[in-house]
């Protein structure tokens, strides 16, 4: 069997297309969904990536607003800005990119965003409105993943999930996302015994680890759905993903690539979810 690729760029095309119509029927009642992002260093991957979330909402005709400070910023400032911008009308999304400096306490900070602006998902609130499935904000790497599987029809619905890594920004809320979509859900980590045991049994996996090769095609039922989270470098200094893709593609039904899987759709949700904040005061 040669699995179906899961195309995550034509996924989040589509998914941009929709926010961008839905974000110009939002601007006729006089409302244009605004992202905040602030970056704090000169960290040059987290330059990238709030690069990209701008020109991702320019393009779908969202406001964004991109705050940059030195890395010797103090907690303090970086606090006050927040809280200018939970205040701020103009403004329906603020995102932290991470890392932040050693000598500022990123939980502090996150938890200092408005729940309700709290587009990243990463606040506690927003955590816990996941676990207990009432309204708030997914995290956009997990929530993409979702989007990616349901791309494929399949109705998770009693089918057995296993993710791998239990981090509080992937593993964690996606495995609640899974059982939340009526999936048997296993989590497995460092501590697992036996790895393969548990992923030859899983109708889905979803491997966000950090290791390339974690997942190899003798892990893989025949036509499970994979997803990669991870992103990696292999010894050609070229990105890869957890997945050993070139073998588990022949054994698996459907498979992301690294890359144009899972990275396209984190962006894409974040303009998802700022859009649904917006769409959330007229509602
Ligand atoms: P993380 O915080 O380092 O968590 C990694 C998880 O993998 C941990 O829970 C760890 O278990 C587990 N783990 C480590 N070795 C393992 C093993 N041998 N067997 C089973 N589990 C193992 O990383 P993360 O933030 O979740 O990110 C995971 C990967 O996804 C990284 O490559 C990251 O770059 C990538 N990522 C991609 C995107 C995207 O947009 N595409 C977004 C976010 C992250 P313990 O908890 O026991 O240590």
């Amino acid at each position: 069997m040669t699995a179906q690729i899961i195309d995550g760029n034509a996924v989040a095309k589509q998914l941009r297309t929709e926010v961008a119509q839905r974000t110009a029927a939002l601007k006729t009642k006089g409302i244009t969904p605004g992202l905040a992002v602030i970056l704090v260093g000169e960290d040059p991957a987290s330059k990238v990536y709030v690069g990209k979330k701008v020109q991702a909402c320019e393009e779908a005709g969202l406001h964004s607003v991109l705050e940059r400070y030195e890395a010797d910023l103090t907690e303090a400032a970086l606090l006050a800005r927040v809280e200018a911008l939970n205040q701020d009308p103009s403004i329906h999304g603020i995102l932290v990119q991470l890392p932040l400096p050693a000598h500022i306490d990123a939980h502090k900070v996150i938890e200092s965003i408005s729940p309700a602006k709290d587009v990243d998902g990463f606040h506690v609130a927003s955590a816990g409105a996941l676990m207990t499935g009432t309204p708030g904000f997914w995290s956009c790497t997990p929530y993409g993943c979702i989007k990616l599987l349901e791309s494929t029809g399949m109705d998770l619905r009693g089918k057995h999930a296993v993710v791998i890594g239990r981090s509080n920004n992937v593993g964690k809320p996606m495995a609640l996302m899974l059982l939340q979509k009526n999936a048997t859900v296993t989590i497995c980590h460092s501590a697992t015994q036996n790895l393969k045991a548990h992923t030859l049994q899983a109708d889905v996996i979803v491997a966000a680890v950090g290791r390339r090769d974690t997942l190899t095609a003798d892990m893989v039922k025949p036509g499970a759905v994979v997803i990669d989270v991870g992103m990696n470098r292999n010894d050609q200094g070229k990105l890869c993903g957890d997945v050993d893709f070139a073998n588990v593609k022949e054994v698996a039904g459907w498979i992301t690539p690294v890359p144009g899987g899972v990275g396209p759709m984190t962006v894409t949700m974040l303009l998802v979810n700022t859009l649904e904040a917006a769409e959330r005061l007229v509602a």
